[in-house]
């Protein structure tokens, strides 16, 4: 029997529904489809809700989303989108090294508090360099001191105005002569806090405030449009020098140990080692390397499903989780073993039973079953579980938050926003981009990265676990966000949650109800009726 709430006291009703624990009791693999949460009381409003959710043992996220480290979803731009909106990117490794350590530099160089290793040039320098440092970084709001660099004195500053206007003939003109000179110049003093800094700039009304020691050296800059971009994303997700959060994928073979080099080089907050079976003897030497040779990385570990396979990850040390096992919109790990293509069958019985090997696949679990199991184990060491694969829908996120898990990792539903990367086409008049499996040939075939995870380099055919197809455009992740950010909260004023802690705290308890949905009650949830219906999420 169960207390609650009627207008002018407190009456018994019947308990009704199921608790977790009695819903994942009954041996069935469920899916987020399989199930709903019953609704509780509200007497607050869905703003209210709190979304702040760990992502590791050591970074905490405003917004509990997180995406996935593929090549049609996770570079600069998405990594960037994200963390401005609360949330972390995981930049793919199905590239070089070199390329995938440039994109986490993009994200970390976005947005600073103190820049304390600005492009400086000296008075001696031309206009041509200033271009050219536009074209490469992409600002020219630069310091000129006295030798060109860092920690020598202060002479001038050479912004976007001074130069906007020049005309090819000018390449070639000295800074000294055209930048604004140091007597002209506001500087703070070395030793404010950010936050005097910022008032500084703000009173000075200029795009940057270099910041000198007692001997007038140059010890850093803040810029104006840092200080924009921190009132305009409230959410984003920061380390502690206000650079913005990046994580970045990388596999467990012995090349990727030079990946891990640049990526921690270019400041990378968090390594998710990609695998699709993560309780292997690669991984759990890969944790342990990790966490030996950069202490403060945060690792995240997986792919798992069952506790016994979370259990030797965590005792390998790693800070988070990545829970799910072909439950991804593109993957075809689960599929039972298909026909062996008739061309193979004449192979040499070597090759065939490496092709039965890798045929034999039909591994995997229902994603709502492993996000909680594995949740359930895992929150005894306090390790974070991401929810990855299987999101199609606001209700999914929030039915893997009420399962256990504490961030989720999406791939389809970010794919096709502008932010992914890829170039929009036109199939039968509709706008698309392109959006694969990572185990899919096509992204195999790339040769990179990817063939780690899906296919092993004694497998000598390639046997796909993806496939590759096409997603509607969905606009920008700066409008698709704050939709997902919105339905959660909803969600969670419907279940009478004020937070995720809340709500994972009410799951554990009993007192969240779930009920199992039958096929027919899944229709009746769907639209149904309509002659025909328009779909507009937000
Ligand atoms: P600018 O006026 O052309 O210099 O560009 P903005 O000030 O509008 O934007 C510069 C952005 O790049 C800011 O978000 C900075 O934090 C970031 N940034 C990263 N590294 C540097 C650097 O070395 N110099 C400058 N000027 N900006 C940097
Ligand atoms: P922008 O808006 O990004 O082009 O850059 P700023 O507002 O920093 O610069 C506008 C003009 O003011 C340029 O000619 C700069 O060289 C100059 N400038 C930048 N900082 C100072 C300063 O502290 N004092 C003065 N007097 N001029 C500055
Ligand atoms: P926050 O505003 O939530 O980051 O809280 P903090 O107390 O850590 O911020 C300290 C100061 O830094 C405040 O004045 C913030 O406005 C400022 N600040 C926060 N993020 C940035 C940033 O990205 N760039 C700059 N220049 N200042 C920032
Ligand atoms: P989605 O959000 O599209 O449902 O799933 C994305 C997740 O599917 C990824 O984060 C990753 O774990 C998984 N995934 C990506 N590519 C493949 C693939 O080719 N095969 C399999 N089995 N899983 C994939």
């Amino acid at each position: 029997m169960a207390d609650y709430l009627i207008s002018g006291g407190t009456c018994y009703v019947p308990d009704d529904g199921l608790t977790a624990q009695q819903l994942f009791s009954c041996g069935d693999g469920l899916t987020y489809n399989d199930f709903l949460i019953l609704p509780g009381y509200i007497d607050f409003t869905a703003d209210e809700v709190d979304l702040t959710s760990a992502l590791t043992k050591k970074i905490t996220l405003k917004t509990p989303m997180v995406s996935s480290p593929m090549d049609t979803v996770s570079e600069a731009n998405m990594a960037i989108a994200m963390a401005l909106t609360g949330g972390i990117g995981f930049i793919h490794h199905n590239c070089t090294p070199e390329f995938q350590a440039n994109e986490v530099r993009k994200v970390k160089k976005y947005e600073q508090g103190f820049i304390t290793d600005p492009v400086v040039l000296s008075p001696k320098h031309r206009v041509g360099d200033v271009f050219e440092a536009k074209a490469r970084h992409g600002f020219c709001g630069i310091p000129i001191t006295h030798n060109g660099k860092m920690g020598s004195k202060l002479v001038g500053i050479i912004s976007s105005r001074d130069i906007d206007f020049l005309k090819e003939e000018e390449r070639d003109l000295l800074l000294s002569e055209i930048m604004t000179k140091r007597e002209d110049l506001v500087v703070a003093p070395g030793g404010v806090t950010l936050k005097e800094a910022n008032e500084i700039l703000q009173r000075s009304k200029k795009g940057k405030l270099p910041i000198v020691n007692e001997e007038d050296e140059l010890v850093a800059i803040i810029a104006r449009t840092d200080l924009k971009k921190n009132r305009d994303y409230p959410l984003a997700s920061k380390d502690a020098k206000k650079q913005l959060l990046c994580g970045a994928a990388i596999g467990t073979h012995e090349d990727d140990k030079y990946r891990l080099d640049l990526l921690a080089q270019a400041g990378v907050d968090a390594i998710v080692l990609d695998s699709s079976q993560g309780n292997s003897i690669f991984q759990i030497n890969m944790i342990k390397y990790i966490k030996d040779k950069y202490p403060e990385l945060q690792v995240i570990g997986g792919n798992v499903v069952t506790a016994a396979q979370a259990k030797n990850l965590i005792d390998a040390g790693v800070d988070a989780l990545r829970v799910g096992m072909g439950s991804g919109s593109i993957c075809i790990t689960q599929e039972a073993a298909p026909k062996i293509p008739p061309d193979l069958k004449s192979h040499s019985p070597k090759c065939s039973s490496t092709v039965m090997g890798n045929y034999m696949l039909a591994c995997g679990r229902p994603q709502a079953t492993a996000v909680y199991k594995v949740s359930e184990y895992a929150r005894r060491f306090g390790i974070p579980v991401i929810a990855d694969g299987g999101i199609q829908s606001v209700g999914h996120i929030a039915k893997a938050l009420a399962l256990g898990a504490s961030t989720v990792m999406m791939g389809s539903l970010l794919a096709a926003t502008s932010e992914a990367p890829g170039e929009y086409f036109f199939s039968d008049g509709i706008r698309l981009k392109k959006y694969r499996g990572m185990g899919s040939l096509d992204a195999m075939d790339k040769n990179l990265g990817s063939q780690n995870r899906y296919f092993s380099e004694t497998d000598k055919i390639k046997v796909a676990q993806g496939v590759s197809g096409a997603i509607q455009d969905k606009g920008s992740i700066h409008k698709f966000i704050p939709y997902l950010i919105a339905g959660i909260q909803h969600s969670c004023q419907d279940i009478g949650s004020k937070s995720l802690t809340q709500l994972r705290a009410m799951m554990y308890s009993g007192e969240l109800k779930f009920e199992k949905r039958t096929m027919s009650a899944q229709v009746e949830g769907g639209v149904h009726g309509l002659h025909s219906y328009e779909k507009r999420l937000f």
